[in-house]
């Protein structure tokens, strides 16, 4: 906007900007602080198969800030990922989320799969995999018990690269998900030719599955592609009853969002694992 205006780029500075500004360093400010004092959390939620048994979780970071209340991670990741904070941010959230799935096992629950998604910045960076194997390493988290989610714009940019990342997780047998799928502009053709093992349908489309005839078409799609691709598939942000069971009847194998359990704090993670799952299970 202040290119286009030129010589009268002063127009930008209107107060509403000033203050947005502001906003953003305040922002930045706050967010360092945080990573200094270790204040994010990190919220967990289930997995089911299409038995209904929690198979995994999904890790979800939080950030519990004194004025602005709970900051939902759509609103600093972003942030984060322009000022490089997002580096030791994602270096907490692993390590925490390998270690956490490690207490779970120990408080008698198995060990569960558990996903965590990954920032661009941190999947193209060097040291990227030595960190990963170390965190494992200190952990103990079994390399099959953690999967990565990535948005199909990482593996559009950089595709060389990102490919021989994929195939140096595939070979320590971490797995791989692709988040979102269907917002951005890859296809499942595409995706052949990648390392990957799970797609998870971008919740847009499960929204809609019930109502919308294309929608519901296009995810009979994904998942029938995916399938013949070896692919499993994951559907994201299923609230109702109907919406679970049209996605089972399309052949979906496994389901996550609020219709099965909303984000929660571990120590609730093991309440509810403990309600809902005979303690032998899996074994
Ligand atoms: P995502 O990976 O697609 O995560 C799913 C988001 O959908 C989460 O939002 C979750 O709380 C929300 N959700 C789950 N079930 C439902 C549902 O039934 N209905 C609705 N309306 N929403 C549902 P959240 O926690 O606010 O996270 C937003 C995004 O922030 C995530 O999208 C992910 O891209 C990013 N993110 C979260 N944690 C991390 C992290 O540790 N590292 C990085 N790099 N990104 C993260
Ligand atoms: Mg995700
Ligand atoms: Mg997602
Ligand atoms: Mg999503």
């Amino acid at each position: 906007l202040a290119k286009q205006q030129g010589r009268n780029a002063y127009h930008w500075f209107t107060p509403e900007i000033t203050h947005r500004l502001g906003d953003r360093v305040a922002l930045r400010n706050e967010l360092q602080e945080a990573i200094d004092v270790q204040a994010f959390e990190l919220h967990y939620q289930p997995l089911i198969d299409r038995q209904g048994r929690v198979v995994g979780v999904e890790a979800l970071l939080r950030w519990p800030n004194p004025i602005r209340g709970y900051v939902s991670p759509a609103q600093f990741i972003p942030l984060a990922e322009e000022t490089g904070q997002i580096i030791p941010i994602s270096e907490w959230v692993l390590s925490r989320a390998c270690h956490d799935l490690r207490m779970l096992d120990e408080a008698g629950q198995g060990i569960l799969n558990v996903a965590v998604n990954l920032s661009p910045l941190q999947f193209h960076r060097s040291s990227f995999l030595g960190n990963l194997r170390q965190t494992l390493a200190v952990t103990g988290l079994p390399a099959p018990k953690l999967s990565l989610e990535l948005t199909e714009g990482v593996l559009m940019n950089d595709t060389e690269s990102a490919i021989d990342t994929l195939h140096a997780l595939r070979g320590m047998g971490v797995g791989v998900a692709i988040d979102d799928f269907g917002t951005g502009f890859s296809s499942l053709s595409y995706l052949k030719n990648l390392p990957i093992d799970t797609v998870k349908i971008d919740r847009s489309f499960v929204n809609e599955v019930t109502h919308s005839a294309e929608d519901a078409a296009i995810i009979q799609g994904i998942i029938s592609m995916a399938h013949h691709l070896g692919l499993k598939v994951v559907a994201e942000g299923i609230e109702h009853e109907k919406q679970h069971d049209l996605l089972m009847t399309h052949g979906c194998d496994l389901f996550q969002g609020f219709y099965v359990a909303r984000p929660m704090p571990l120590e609730r993670l093991i309440e509810f694992l403990d309600a809902t799952q005979p303690v032998s299970a899996g074994e």
